[in-house]
């Protein structure tokens, strides 16, 4: 069989951990031998970012910028713990937050939804996808430990040197404060890309914010969507059938749970970072939550949302066996081979990517799944493989499809 061929690499950003195991896995079992690969690498594992004082984890949003499309492997955001474990320079930022603030993208995650698997809200009957705003807010904040007593204030000053402070705190004793920025123009692409995806997908939009509690803050996003909506896209709207919808963000928690799902829901870059990993438990698993980052640009990132599964990693360290899903890093691979596919005119390459998609989902409907997916599928005849026969056994399919 002859190989697929590529025209422009894609960006390959390496992680950590359990999911550095299935990374080249992915590539090896399902990917290389159908796929005449051509990726640039970039080495995001923790140690290489801390040898290159975290320049790599730039220099692949970079990458990205000029060739358009990546996919990224999960990686450890480093804390106090990690920084003994590693020993590192320092505690560098997360990578996913330096890629986003680089590439000013928004972030859509979509479960994988299997017929067999019921999700754990019953009236959920259509897949719910989660646009995340990538920029600002607490990702890019400044934190202050106020350490005695002591006035705290909020000062700008404008370009002529005219000050405005406001005061935020007069401290009696020890406190902390944080400093929170966002700008019009990320807001006005975060909302340009949730209104045409809600198009493009023909599902409607909801928005949620905190605006009555965050009466300038908040509010500038809810009248940037407003306007937006009132401007570009009302008619467009109406056309297909589908509506714009606002309300507060508890409100909106309240009324999701009980929806029937279907909806697109853009929230702000923490909620979103909170309700993706809600949705995703009630779709049924953290590992089934496809991640893409789009800017407005035009550049793609592919991820799984979930993290580098460290209990696992340290049981496969001990030569115990596991049972790691590998699904959204699948999905993540066929979401950038798909994308480079439909860029570069490879129908074949699509079509492989649809492919593989298919045989992964038909490997869980035919009782083939990992550990976290047993419980929760309603097939009568099932079973647990582990992490390497997972792959094998959606290698089997994928060969009858080919
Ligand atoms: P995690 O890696 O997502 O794992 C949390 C738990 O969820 C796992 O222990 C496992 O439960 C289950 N799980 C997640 N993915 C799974 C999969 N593919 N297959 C089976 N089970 C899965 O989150 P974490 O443990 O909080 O974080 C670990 C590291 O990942 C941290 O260093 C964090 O910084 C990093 N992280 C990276 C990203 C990213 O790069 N996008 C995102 C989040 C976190 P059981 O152990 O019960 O089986
Ligand atoms: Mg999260």
């Amino acid at each position: 069989m002859t190989k697929i061929a590529m025209k422009v690499p894609l960006v390959e950003m390496d992680g950590d951990e359990m999911t550095r195991i299935i990374w080249k896995m992915i590539k090896d079992i399902l990917i290389t031998p159908y796929v005449e690969l051509k990726t640039e690498y970039y080495d995001l594992g923790l140690k290489t970012r801390d040898e290159s004082d975290d320049q790599i984890t730039i220099d692949s949003a970079e990458a990205i910028k000029k060739y358009g499309v990546g996919v990224k492997c999960a990686t450890i955001t480093p804390n106090a713990d990690r920084i003994k474990e590693y020993n590192l320079k320092k505690m560098w930022k997360s990578p996913n937050g330096t890629i986003r603030a680089i590439l000013d993208g928004t972030v859509f995650r979509a479960p994988i939804t299997i017929d067999s698997i019921k999700p754990l809200i019953p009236t959920w009957k259509k897949p719910i996808i989660i646009a995340r705003h990538a920029y600002g807010d607490v990702y890019k904040n400044v934190e202050y430990r106020v350490e005695n007593s002591g006035k705290a204030e909020l000062v700008y000053t404008s370009e002529n040197g005219e000050e405005t402070r406001t005061i935020i705190h007069n401290f009696k004793g020890k406190g902390i404060i944080q400093g929170i920025h966002n700008i019009d123009e990320s807001i006005q692409s975060f909302a340009e890309a949730c209104f045409t995806y809600a198009l493009d997908k023909k599902v409607s939009l909801w928005f949620s914010t905190k605006d009555t509690i965050s009466k300038t803050y908040d509010s500038v996003f809810k009248e940037i969507f407003w306007k937006t909506y009132e401007r570009d896209f009302k008619e467009k709207f109406a056309e297909a059938g589908i509506d714009y919808y606002y309300t507060l963000i508890d409100d909106a928690v309240a009324r999701v749970v009980r929806s029937e799902g279907g909806m697109l829901w853009a929230c702000k870059n923490y909620d979103g970072d909170v309700m993706s990993d809600m949705v995703a438990t009630a779709f049924g698993s953290l590992a089934m939550m496809t991640s893409v980052l789009v800017s407005s640009k035009g550049y793609y990132e592919y991820e799984a949302a979930h993290g580098t599964v460290q209990r696992h990693y340290y049981r496969h360290l001990k030569g115990e066996a596991t049972s790691t899903n590998s699904m959204a890093t699948i999905f993540a691979w066929t979401g950038a081979l798909k994308k480079r596919g439909e860029l570069d005119g490879l129908s074949d390459l699509v079509d492989f990517a649809d492919k593989l998609e298919a045989a992964s989902i038909k490997t869980i409907e035919n009782g083939v799944m990992t550990k976290d997916l047993l419980q929760i599928s309603m097939l009568s005849k099932k079973e647990a493989v582990g992490t390497e026969d997972f792959l094998k056994a959606i290698k089997i399919r994928l060969d009858e499809m080919m």
